[in-house]
């Protein structure tokens, strides 16, 4: 089996003003792309090749770190794309809201818990919104191309419903060293709908 870049439900510009076109175009042709590229070459000829992807990561520590970094890669950008939309729901609705309620206290408190897990990221990393293994909602943050999944977060562990990529190459180009206002953008590009979908597949999945 072979990894492949998954397409945009969206076009490069469709998310102007909040992320910009190179950005995006970059992003996704040429990071994102390697990421892809560099896991096919490491699993190759390896037991890793017959395994879901999600299998490998909550596994992570029995494998090299190129299947780490570049695993990490694959599956945290595809979840991002995916979350993200031009006309996407601005709130989220149901269990979720529910849940963000009861853990959070209300929305705006989570989103600023999010704000400060990427700021607080030094370097390269991503924050998250994840559902633990015993089923409630945290925020947290991980390092370069880890994610909640991997087997080395034991802290941390579970499955991320929500990722944003606190890497430079994400928001440079047109927030220079301002991540916060970055961070601030986000939520302007980010579909509820979807985060909701992940939420309950991650229930589904803890049943
Ligand atoms: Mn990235």
């Amino acid at each position: 089996m072979s990894y492949t870049l998954p397409n945009l439900n969206y076009a490069y510009e469709a998310l102007e003003p909040h992320f910009d076109k190179e950005t995006m175009t970059i992003h996704h042709t040429r990071h994102h792309q390697g990421y892809v590229n560099n896991l096919n070459a490491a699993v190759e000829g390896t037991d890793a090749e017959n395994e879901t992807l999600e299998t490998i990561l909550k596994n992570i520590s029995k494998h090299s770190t190129a299947v780490r970094n570049n695993g990490g890669g694959h599956y945290n950008h595809s979840l991002f794309w995916e979350t993200l939309s031009p006309t996407g729901k601005t709130t989220p609705d149901g269990l979720l809201a529910e849940e963000i309620n009861k853990v959070f206290g209300n929305l705006d408190e989570l989103k600023d818990q999010i704000k400060q897990a990427g700021l607080g990221q030094f370097g390269s990393g991503w924050a998250w919104l994840i559902v633990k293994y015993n089923g409630t909602l945290a925020v947290v943050a991980t390092a370069n191309q880890d994610n909640p999944l991997m087997d080395t977060n034991i802290a941390n562990q579970g499955y991320p419903i929500l990722g944003v990529d606190v890497w430079e190459h994400a928001y440079y180009l047109k927030y220079q060293n301002k991540r916060a206002d970055y961070l601030d953008a986000f939520w302007s590009v980010l579909d509820w709908n979807v985060v909701e979908k992940k939420y309950a597949e991650a229930l589904g999945k803890l049943k």
